[in-house]
């Protein structure tokens, strides 16, 4: 049997501007739009749709008719579609990869990475759809069969933010339509062409009309818009990645019906290196987990502890790995580290460095804006002297900033990485086996690194714990989060 073949765009073909309902491409029913700019130039790349509450509404709708027909597709059947979203994704892996770098400024291998990484969730919910098993009980009395099966939990609501445009969205659609729910989605004002680009390939990978539907809106009327699905007894569940003061919110304002939720919020991580660690190996680590999308995402480490007898070679070692990073737009090939997203990103990121150097911190590379390269960039920055009293301490700063802090022994370094309301991810080194145990278990987080700074995997159960969320993306447990039991009692048997 012949593969129908799979169509290759240019960059400029993904570029859709309206919002994505019941299959089609339709403008907000306001006919406002807002600007999408490239961070690296402040350049406008689009004007998409500005959408509001009618035009939520209008999602919800087209969710509502197609739920029934997209519940009841075989499971193969669902799998089948979303491999052929898989394949058209791969297909126009450069494309999707330099749009990513276009609307959020990631190095175009990064950008190129992310639609792999993304594409790799599609593949496996594409499986996974066909594994949804229930459970026979154990017979507990004559003439009764009881069971639990699991269905799908119905329209679900995806909220997702700007650092990864297509993995982000792509595993949270994913695992919805493997589980025959159907979805509203909303991506980031800041990013949302990458999100609707996906939406046309879905539909042409054969994903029917209303199973996806997508709505962009600008910041201002996000809030409107959005509290139309929170509000919708029809809509059962939200999951959404981003703040964790807007996490909260959501999760006050779905309580009036009872939605489901999964949500990936802030992260805070603690990245320890103990004297017996291989240091080298932890820089690499550091430099792989820090620098991912300019220090831009949720596991970044935002506090390296370094034990006191190893901090100055550490330090020395980091910053020399530091200071050789090529901090360039996307379109340079040998870029490492792009603009940060907007200009509220770099206020961020230079307040957090002055009030740390105002309290004593050192800086050993970098500390500054790099206004010759535009308003968006940051130098990647090492600081040594960090303290708890620091506003970098305890709040994420979301940019290529490393504090060092000192501690002296094993339960100062465990005391201090706990010391946050936040427990997404951590990561430490050493080679001590038995200290790799009792770390591992002591860390408050949902995810561990441990002498290892890359962990991303669809395999892997991704969440956090306290106040970064719950729900899991990814790995033989995702698909929990998008299906509930239902309990089967037949009597009269006998
Ligand atoms: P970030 O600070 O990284 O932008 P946010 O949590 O503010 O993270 O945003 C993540 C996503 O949540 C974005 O899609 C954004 O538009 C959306 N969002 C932000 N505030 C609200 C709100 N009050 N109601 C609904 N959606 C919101």
């Amino acid at each position: 049997m012949t593969q129908p073949t799979l169509q290759r765009y240019e960059l400029r073909d993904l570029i859709r501007a309206d919002n994505f309902i019941d299959g089609k491409w339709t403008a907000a029913a306001s006919g406002q739009r807002f600007q999408v700019t490239d961070p690296a130039t402040g350049e406008v790349i689009a004007q998409v749709a500005d959408s509001g509450a009618a035009d939520f509404r209008a999602a919800t709708d087209a969710a509502a008719r197609a739920f029934p027909g997209w519940r009841d597709t075989l499971p193969k059947d669902r799998a089948a579609v979303l491999h052929r979203w898989h394949a058209l994704i791969v297909e126009n892996a450069d494309a999707l990869g330099r749009l990513i770098s276009l609307e959020q400024g990631k190095p175009f291998a990064e950008g190129r990475g992310e639609v792999m990484y993304g594409a790799s969730y599609v593949a496996w919910f594409a499986d996974e759809a066909t594994r949804i098993y229930g459970d026979i009980i154990p017979q507990q009395q004559r003439g009764k069969r009881m069971s639990a099966i699991k269905e799908p939990v119905g329209i679900v609501a995806a909220i997702t933010p700007w650092n990864f445009p297509l993995a982000m969205i792509a595993r949270k659609i994913a695992p919805a339509l493997a589980a025959g729910c159907t979805v509203v989605g909303k991506p980031a004002e800041d990013t949302p062409l990458t999100a609707l680009a996906l939406a046309m390939l879905a539909h042409e990978a054969g994903v029917p009309p209303g199973a996806l539907n997508l709505v962009s809106a600008s910041r201002e009327h996000a809030v409107e818009a959005v509290k139309d699905w929170l509000d919708d007894n029809r809509v059962r569940k939200i999951t959404f990645t981003g703040s964790t003061p807007v996490g909260k919110y959501l999760a006050r304002e779905s309580a009036g019906t009872l939605k489901k939720l999964s949500l990936e919020l802030g992260g805070n991580a603690p990245f320890i290196v103990f004297d017996d660690a291989d240091l080298e190996a932890a820089a690499a680590g550091l430099m792989a987990a820090k620098f991912r999308n300019g220090g831009q995402t949720c596991v970044c480490p935002n506090r390296v502890y370094v034990q006191s007898s190893v901090y100055e070679k550490f330090a020395d070692i980091l910053t020399t790995r530091v200071a050789a990073l090529k901090v360039a737009p996307a379109t340079d090939p040998s870029a490492q580290i792009g603009p940060m997203i907007n200009a509220r990103a770099v206020e961020k990121i230079a307040r957090h460095v002055d009030d740390a150097v105002a309290r004593g911190a050192r800086v050993l590379t970098g500390g500054k804006r790099l206004a010759e390269l535009g308003q968006n960039w940051y130098a990647p920055t090492v600081l040594a002297d960090a303290t708890p009293e620091m506003q970098l301490s305890c709040e994420e700063t979301f940019g290529p900033v490393v504090p060092l802090f000192r501690f002296n022994d094993e339960a100062e370094a465990i005391r201090v990485a706990n010391d946050t309301p936040f427990g997404l991810a951590s990561y430490f080194y050493s080679r001590d086996v038995r200290r790799i145990d009792r770390v591992s278990r002591l860390l408050e987080a949902g995810i561990v690194g441990i002498n290892e700074g890359a962990l991303a995997s669809e395999a892997a159960p991704f969440g956090g714990v306290k106040e970064s969320g719950y729900g899991r993306e990814g790995s033989k447990y995702g698909l929990d989060d998008y299906l509930s039991l239902k309990y089967l009692c037949q009597g009269g048997l006998e």
